[in-house]
C-alpha cells in the first residue's frame, strides 16, 4: 500500500497507551524534524535556503538550542542571521527616509519592518514541516476509517484525544467523509471523549485528595501524572516536552 509510510505510524499511535494519538504523533515528528534540520540534511541547498529564509519560531529554537549539536546549531543560525543582517540593512534604511505624513497619515498603518518582524517571528522551518506531516496523518485516518474496519475497532478503543485534536477531526470529518461514515465516526469519538474527559477529572481529583493526610497511605492507582494527563486533554502542548519521558 503506497500510504504505508503514513498508516504504520498512525496505527501505532492508536494502539499505544496515550491521551492522544495525534499528540503522540506530533511527539514523534517533532524529535525527527529535530534530528532532520540538526542533521547532514540541513547541509543541502533548497534546506538550508529554507532554513536561512524562514528560520524558527521560539519554541523550536529553545529545542535546537538544548538539542546535543550545538555546532550544527551555531552554524544554522549564523547562515540565517547572514540573511536576516542583509535584510535589516535595506529594511531599517527605508524606515530612517521614511517622512512623516501628518495629519494624512494613516493611524493604522503599519510600519513596513514590524511587518518584517511579525513575519520572522511568525516563520518557523520546523513548524512548517511537521505541520505539512501532520496534514498526512489527518489524510491518513480518514482513509483508514474509510476503508478499514480493524483501524476503526482501534479508534473506538482508544482514550479520546486533545481538545485540539479533536476539533481538527470533528471539522475535517466535514469534507473527508460522507454522510454515513461521518455519523458513524460522530458515534464512535463523542462518547468515546466525554467518557474520558470525565475520566481524567476523576483521576486529577483523587491526586488532589492524596495531598490530603487522610488519604495519604492510600493507593495512587493512575493518579500520579494525572495533572499532566490533563493538561495534555486540554491543550495537547505538555506532551510536546513530556517530562517523563525525557532523557
Ligand atoms: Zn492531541
Ligand atoms: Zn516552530
Amino acid at each position: 500500500m503506497k500510504e504505508q509510510i503514513y498508516t504504520i505510524p498512525l496505527n501505532e499511535a492508536f494502539e499505544k497507551d496515550s491521551e492522544c494519538p495525534f499528540c503522540e504523533l506530533q511527539k514523534k515528528l517533532e524529535a525527527e524534524v529535530l534530528d532532520y534540520v540538526l542533521g547532514p540534511s540541513y547541509m543541502e541547498e533548497d534546506i538550508r535556503t529554507e532554513t536561512n529564509k524562514l528560520g524558527f519560531c521560539r519554541y523550536h529554537y529553545d529545542k535546537i538550542f538544548n538539542a546535543k549539536n550545538r555546532l550544527g546549531a551555531a552554524l544554522m543560525v549564523s547562515t540565517h542571521m547572514l540573511k536576516v543582517n542583509g535584510d535589516l540593512e535595506k529594511l531599517l534604511d527605508e524606515e530612517k527616509a521614511e517622512k512623516p505624513r501628518g495629519f494624512l497619515k494613516k493611524k493604522n498603518a503599519e510600519s513596513p519592518f514590524l511587518k518584517y518582524s511579525e513575519e520572522l517571528q511568525g516563520g518557523c522551518y520546523a513548524c512548517k514541516r511537521e505541520s505539512g506531516r501532520m496534514d498526512s496523518y489527518f489524510y491518513t485516518f480518514f482513509y483508514l476509517w474509510k476503508t478499514e474496519e480493524e483501524f476503526r475497532q482501534k479508534v473506538a478503543s482508544c482514550k479520546g484525544f486533545c481538545i485540539e485534536h479533536l476539533a481538527r477531526i470533528i471539522d475535517e470529518s466535514r469534507s473527508r467523509l460522507g454522510a454515513a461514515d461521518r455519523q458513524a465516526l460522530l458515534d464512535t469519538v463523542i462518547p468515546l471523549q466525554k467518557e474520558n474527559m470525565k475520566r481524567v477529572k476523576e483521576e486529577l481529583d483523587w491526586f488532589v485528595k492524596k495531598f490530603d493526610y487522610r488519604f495519604h497511605d492510600e493507593p495512587w492507582g493512575n493518579s500520579k501524572d494525572a495533572l499532566e494527563r490533563a493538561i495534555l486533554k486540554l491543550s495537547g502542548t505538555l506532551l510536546r516536552s513530556d517530562p517523563r519521558e525525557a532523557e
